[in-house]
């Protein structure tokens, strides 16, 4: 019943994430997931791990519609 929130529930983008680490089975295979910004960041950082080594992934990218 709050409506003085406009921005209460974070959206999702869909963000294609790649894993660099040469070890890691899952080593440049593109994973397309959605993913929320970290509050109060601006511009908009997300985060994401690799499921393959747990590896923090800087490389997202916004996924292709
Ligand atoms: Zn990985």
């Amino acid at each position: 019943m709050d409506t003085t929130t406009d921005d209460d529930e974070p959206t999702p983008v869909q963000l294609v994430a790649t894993c660099h680490v040469e070890d890691c089975p899952q080593c440049g295979v593109p994973i397309t997931g959605p993913y929320y910004a970290t509050p109060g960041t601006t511009p908009p950082l997300y985060q994401a791990a690799c499921g393959g080594c747990g590896t923090p992934i800087t490389d997202l990218v916004p996924a292709a519609e």
